[in-house]
């Protein structure tokens, strides 16, 4: 199948979910994750009209897209792996959301940078929502610090994103971050990835970020 294919039966897919859930499948932004894939796909969604992509590496996204910007004024272009904060600034420059904040150090080193650079990017606060040690994102109880950081700090917070343990069911860990959303009156929330998407959307997403059924398998 074409990318134009995949993203025609995603939207198809992100429309019924949606009706299902007496939600407004407008609402719902599909972010295509393209890291990893080659020029050639990624240059089939923007034929098709696509502008909204998510990247998980600074350095590949900027090699990338930095040129590819000028092109597409209204790309958009979603951080959504882990930060290092010596890659902050490059990071700022080229992306317009960051959905990966996740520690009080990071916070402060956006902040600053943003003011430096004259940006306010729309953020993310990251949530470890499995409790997993490998995993990036805040811990559960670390959340309304962290919010309370961001916020001091001038951030705009506008949601929370979630990546939940990859071999157990998303349902509950879905429904979790969706809480902690209401608790918070953050009404972003970035989850559900290719396999679990719809299931997701029913539980709230309004952003879902979408990789091997937007472009095909990753070659690695
Ligand atoms: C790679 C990635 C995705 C997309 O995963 P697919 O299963 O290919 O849809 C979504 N979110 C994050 C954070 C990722 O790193």
């Amino acid at each position: 199948m074409s990318v134009a294919d995949n993203i025609d039966f995603i939207r198809t897919k992100i429309s019924k979910a949606a009706v299902s859930a007496r939600r407004d499948a407008e609402e719902i932004e599909l972010v295509a994750v393209s890291k990893v894939q080659s020029a050639a796909r990624i240059d089939e969604a923007l034929a098709a009209g696509h502008r909204i992509f998510g990247e998980n590496r600074v350095q590949e996204a900027a090699d990338h897209w930095t040129d590819c910007r000028a092109q597409y004024p209204d790309l958009k272009l979603h951080l959504i792996g882990p930060l290092q904060t010596n890659k902050v600034k490059d990071a700022v420059a080229l992306f317009d959301v960051i959905e990966t904040v996740d520690r009080p150090k990071l916070v402060q080193a956006l902040a600053k940078e943003m003011e430096k650079q004259g940006k306010n990017l729309p953020c993310f606060l990251q949530v470890n929502i499995g409790a997993e040690e490998q995993k990036a994102g805040c811990a559960i109880e670390e959340l309304p610090a962290l919010l309370e950081e961001a916020k001091k700090a001038g951030l705009d917070v506008q949601g929370l994103m979630c990546i939940p343990p990859f071999d157990e069911s998303p349902v509950p860990y879905f429904s979790l971050l969706r809480k902690l959303g209401n608790r918070h009156q953050l009404n972003s929330l970035s989850m559900g990835m290719s396999g679990d998407f719809e299931q997701a959307i029913k539980l709230g997403a309004t952003h879902v970020r979408i990789g091997t059924a937007f472009f095909g398998s990753r070659q690695v």
